[in-house]
């Protein structure tokens, strides 16, 4: 997997391109942030280009996660709190919410994933189909100080 911290300007500029969209200086801004957060909520994109002091306001800030959600370059994910967070990295994969410290992050199994989207086509009920699997692992690490 590419290094989303690395991505150069142009990068940016060449990956909303390719998903549809033009590549304003407030989308390259949220991306930039988008990338560096990995899993985030429009509140912490939001504090991450400066809360008041940011050049967006947080309805700019969702409005540009909205669209890049809808042009398929970042995904919404629901979390262990209910909380909507928007996630860098579009495509299907598990997540682990850290209970102890608050905490997102992926981890891949194409072969589990797979296996786990086969098994539950298999128990749907008739006239459903499945479009992905949405699996969050709520974990804590039992040395960590709270
Ligand atoms: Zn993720």
């Amino acid at each position: 997997m590419e290094e989303l911290q690395n991505l150069t300007g142009e990068d940016i500029r060449e990956r909303l391109n390719r998903h549809g969209l033009k590549a304003t200086p407030q989308r390259v801004l949220v991306y930039e942030a988008m990338c560096r957060l990995g899993h985030a909520s429009a509140d912490s994109v939001y504090r991450h280009l400066g809360g008041p002091g940011s050049p967006l306001t947080i309805a700019t800030v969702y409005n540009v996660l909205e669209s890049m959600t809808e042009a398929g370059l970042l995904a919404l994910r629901p979390s262990f709190r209910g909380k909507m967070f928007f996630d860098v990295n579009a495509d299907s994969h598990f997540h682990i919410y850290r209970k102890d410290t608050g905490t997102v992050s992926d981890l891949r199994d194409e072969k589990l994933l797979e296996a786990v989207g086969e098994g539950i086509r298999a128990i749907l009920p008739d006239g459903l189909v499945l479009d992905r699997v949405e699996i969050q692992l709520v974990c804590h690490d039992p040395n960590h100080e709270r």
